[in-house]
């Protein structure tokens, strides 16, 4: 048998103990630029550096470079990563195969095989840039 029950009264706005009313996450935040990551921390002029770098997994295997310079993330900002520190000169072709035919990790573990460390390469890249922008006096 079902008994009756009254309806519950309407629940109460949420209120956070700031005061404020607590409501859903907005869909932009002009605080973070409208990304949730990296909008703080663009190092455009490392990247520009890079830029104009050869690609380096084409230099490593003594391949032609058809395709232009891009910085590639080997680790991408949604995972933490950074401009500096985290990025190496792909090109083209290789950013394709490394995010479409291939997969990151596949990619990775191919260079590997060849004797090619991309984390290592990102840490050298640092160490020759900031010694080329900031010399010691
Ligand atoms: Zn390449």
């Amino acid at each position: 048998m079902i008994f009756p029950v009254p309806k519950p009264r309407a629940k109460r706005k949420k209120v956070a103990p700031t005061g404020r009313p607590r409501t859903r996450l907005k869909n932009r935040n002009a605080r973070r630029k409208g990304r949730a990551f990296g909008a703080s921390h663009v190092d455009e002029a490392y990247l520009d550096w890079i830029r104009t770098l050869p690609c380096a997994p084409h230099l490593a295997m003594g391949l032609e470079q058809r395709t232009t310079t891009e910085a590639e993330h080997f680790v991408s900002k949604a995972h933490g990563g950074y401009d500096r520190g985290d990025t190496y000169p792909g090109c083209g072709e290789c950013r394709e195969m490394r995010h479409g035919t291939m997969g990151p990790k596949a990619f990775t573990r191919m260079l590997k095989a060849r004797g090619f460390d991309e984390r290592a390469l990102c840490k050298k890249l640092v160490v020759i840039y900031e010694s080329e922008k900031f010399p010691c006096p």
